[in-house]
């Protein structure tokens, strides 16, 4: 039977998620007000609500999540 791993880290369109720091818990997921993460198969997924607003960065005992800053041409969101 073939395993697959997990990537060590993880980049989605708002957040980057790093598997190695990541222990699980399952916080960023209950903490998010905009139900932005999930946790899936052993893999935290950033659906299309994220509205960068970082609570998961912030609430991250492990430092697993960081939001991603985005260039100026994207406009951030205020
Ligand atoms: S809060 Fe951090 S350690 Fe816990 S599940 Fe989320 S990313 Fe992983």
């Amino acid at each position: 039977m073939k395993t697959v791993s997990t990537p060590s880290i993880i980049e989605y369109t708002k957040i980057r998620w790093y598997a190695d720091r990541c222990k699980r818990c399952h916080i960023c997921v209950e903490a998010c007000p905009k139900q932005a993460l999930m946790l899936k198969n052993d893999i935290i997924i950033q659906n299309d609500n994220c509205d960068r607003i970082g609570v998961c960065q912030k609430m991250c005992p492990d430092l697993a999540i960081e939001v991603i800053t985005p260039r100026s041409s994207e406009g951030a969101k205020p």
